[in-house]
């Protein structure tokens, strides 16, 4: 098992927006993290990343306790993660927004190109290129020199995605990665998925995206009200009665008003 989230409790003031949530999620799996609105499901992403400390409750990576580190040391583990709402740097060229995403794996540091050695200028060529490969795998290779904010919407997600491969993780957390795409941009978001898998690296994805989640998800949790109510295959969710109720009847129900 890769990652291991165990009774974790997370507490504000006297919102409780998870209550002993557990779950393991193991090496090379797509795992779906589903549910209403509110249930928790990003606050479980901030605890992972460490973002904020659980108020009870531990998560282990790679036999690695991830409980209590500071949250650039978390990159360094190997976890990476995306945000619901997009956080590229929009004045910078796409390549550039992906290179910076490689830093924590760099030995220059940023400044290092003041005085520029010969074995700094191998590492920048070496982190370009890498940058290309990442750009290749998210299909924009094409846009390399355009600015960031002149992406279009799907196109600006796929180069978050890109970003967070760039410092090499074996954990990606993906949150919201369809939110706002057309169903083009969401197909090519599932091919993209797919083709990370095959890199081996593992996928915890909150998404609401019903159809994606149930083709691109090995397994899922589904949590409301910040609690656990199901564990399982896209197959044993769909016909979970509970989770129906629940979370799925109601998504229906939107998706036809
Ligand atoms: P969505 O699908 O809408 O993104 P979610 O499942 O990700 O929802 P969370 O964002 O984790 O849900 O929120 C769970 C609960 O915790 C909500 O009641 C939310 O208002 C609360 N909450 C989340 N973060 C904080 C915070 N930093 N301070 C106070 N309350 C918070």
């Amino acid at each position: 098992m890769v990652l291991e989230v165990k009774g974790i409790t997370k507490h504000f003031g006297g919102i409780q927006a998870l209550t002993d949530v557990t779950f393991q999620v193991e090496k090379g799996e797509v795992f779906g993290l589903i549910g209403p609105n509110g249930a928790g499901k990003t606050t479980m992403f901030n605890v992972i990343t460490s973002m904020f400390p659980p108020t009870a409750g531990e998560v282990k990576f790679s036999n690695r306790t991830l409980t209590g580190m500071k949250p650039h040391d978390i990159t360094k583990t190997g976890v990476c993660r995306t945000f619901q709402n997009i956080r590229l740097f929009p004045e910078m060229t796409v390549l550039d927004n992906v290179t910076v995403g490689q830093h924590c794996r760099t030995k220059s540091g940023v400044w290092a190109g003041v005085f520029k050695t010969k074995a700094q200028k191998q590492e920048e060529e070496k982190i370009r290129l890498k940058a290309m490969e990442l750009l290749q795998l998210v299909g924009l290779d094409d846009y390399e020199d355009s600015f960031a904010e002149n992406l279009a919407y799907g196109q600006q997600r796929r180069l978050e995605i890109a970003r967070a491969l760039a410092s090499e993780p074996t954990l990606l957390l993906l949150d919201e990665p369809a939110a706002g795409m057309n169903e083009k941009e969401t197909n090519d978001l599932f091919e993209l998925i797919q083709k990370i898998k095959e890199l081996e690296i593992t996928v915890l994805l909150i998404e609401h995206d019903m159809p994606l989640v149930m083709k691109v998800c090995d397994r899922m949790a589904v949590l409301n009200f910040g609690k656990k109510i199901a564990e399982g295959t896209p197959e044993e969710i769909k016909n979970n009665q509970e989770v129906v109720e629940a979370y799925l009847g109601r998504e229906e129900e939107e998706e036809l008003a």
